[in-house]
């Protein structure tokens, strides 16, 4: 039987590669809905090769340009009667509709949360490329996860690789390593880093991805949501897991076993091999990737938490734990986006991050309207402080002090 799968995000980085994987799997897989943001074009390119039963823009006038755009179809003169549908409503009835078997969730940023616990909730699997989602409701999400054991697979290429590592016994597992390739800075001193441009930043050396995700592993925040992404997945506390710089980018990850044995998984980068497995597992479908290792070198080295402060922080949020991950997350999502419109220098992506981070009132219980409510307020605050200046904030009435 074919695996029906709805894709979130299905035009971005993540996305595409997921309709690729599935073109090349016609007998295996089958994609039956796929949602965007707000990129009518490619969303309706998608629909006519793919086909699928339904497809959602997240915003509603892309969402009826799509509809403009598929017209001939909807009105049964073509071979495809696409559903389009719109925001979250659109999302969440997307995901947990009675024929989705799989979602592959890939759209960038916490907006993943509710539909992924939605899916979670209705018995679906899903296909977790979307690290914001466990960075900011982890616990949530798995609470949800654990009821039925394989029905949260990871697709971010590390946590693909602990997956593959870990025995079915997992009581001897002592530690897990996370590779990082270091990103485009992994050179650069203090003085560089501070004049850093987006172009520089968007300049990554072993892998093709979308913007947000591409500034995250120059700062190596990316690393920083990675190991908090372990820790609620594999169910390790922090000061078991470490990370890597390994700059080939071949060894995905690492674990590490009490007998002092480390079990590495090998590729070439390349994100379709992690979420094929996501999709075939527990088989593994050939495919032609090309061999890896003649002649190349393997080397590992230490982080330089000074000149990559962001991974600290994120140990450090994610050990305080509660909202505060959600905080960090939502802070950081904000600041990126001000560094990509060259409305903040480099360094201030982790400076407002750290700010906004010490500056929440942590108390509230942890529940989805509380973690939906922290990444509001941090929102907020961060976009304040990036249009307003340094140390100035605003309540929210917009009054600042
Ligand atoms: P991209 O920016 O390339 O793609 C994001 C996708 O999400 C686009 O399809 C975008 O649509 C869609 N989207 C944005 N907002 C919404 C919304 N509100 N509702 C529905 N869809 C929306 O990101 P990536 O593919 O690079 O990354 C996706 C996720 O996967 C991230 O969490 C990232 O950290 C993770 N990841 C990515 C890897 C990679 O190699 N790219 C590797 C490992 C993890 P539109 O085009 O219309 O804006
Ligand atoms: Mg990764």
């Amino acid at each position: 039987m074919k695996k029906r799968i709805a894709v979130v995000g299905s035009t971005g980085s993540i996305g595409r590669q997921t309709l690729e994987v599935a073109a090349a799997q016609p007998e295996a897989l089958e994609v039956v809905a796929l949602a965007a943001g707000s990129n009518s074009r490619v969303l309706a390119d998608q629909v006519r090769q793919v086909k699928p039963g339904v497809a959602v823009l997240w915003e509603e006038e892309p969402a009826g340009e799509l509809r403009e755009a598929l017209r001939d179809l909807r009105v049964g003169t073509g071979d495809c009667p696409v559903r389009v549908s719109s925001g979250m409503p659109g999302l969440l009835e997307m995901v947990t509709a009675s024929d989705v078997d799989t979602v592959v969730m890939a759209v960038s940023g916490c907006i993943g949360l509710e539909p992924t616990l939605a899916a979670l909730q209705a018995g679906k699997q899903v296909a977790l490329a979307n690290k914001e989602t466990l960075v900011a409701g982890g616990e949530l999400v798995m609470a949800w996860a654990r009821l039925r054991p394989g029905s949260l697979v990871p697709v971010d290429s590390e946590h693909s690789a602990i997956w593959q590592c870990l025995s079915e016994d997992t009581r001897d597992v002592t530690g897990l390593v996370l590779t990082a390739s270091g990103g485009p800075f992994r050179t650069w001193d203090e003085n560089r880093l501070a004049a850093a441009k987006p172009a520089d930043a968007l300049r990554h050396p072993n892998w093709q991805m979308g913007p947000k995700i591409t500034i995250d592993s120059a700062t190596l925040m990316n690393k920083g949501l990675e190991v908090i992404e372990a820790h609620h997945l594999f169910d390790m506390p922090y000061e078991t897991i470490d990370v890597l710089v390994h700059p080939q980018s071949v060894v995905h990850s690492m674990v590490v076993y009490s007998d002092g044995a480390v079990i590495a998984q090998m590729g070439i980068p390349d994100m379709r091999l992690p979420i094929q497995y996501a999709l075939s597992y527990p088989r593994r479908w050939p495919c032609s990737p090309t061999p890896v290792l003649a002649g190349q070198g393997l080397t590992f080295e230490k982080v330089n938490e000074a000149r990559f402060p962001a991974l600290g922080l994120a140990y450090d949020c994610g050990r305080r734990g509660g909202l505060m991950p959600a905080v960090m997350n939502a802070a950081n999502e904000v600041c990126v986006q001000a560094f990509l419109r060259e409305e903040i220098a480099y360094p201030r992506i982790y400076e407002v991050v750290k700010d906004i981070c010490g500056r929440f009132d942590h108390k509230e219980a942890l529940s989805l309207a509380n973690v939906l409510a922290a990444d509001a307020w941090a929102r907020r605050e961060a976009e304040n402080v990036c249009r307003i200046g340094w140390n100035i904030s605003c309540d929210e009435g917009g009054g600042c002090r």
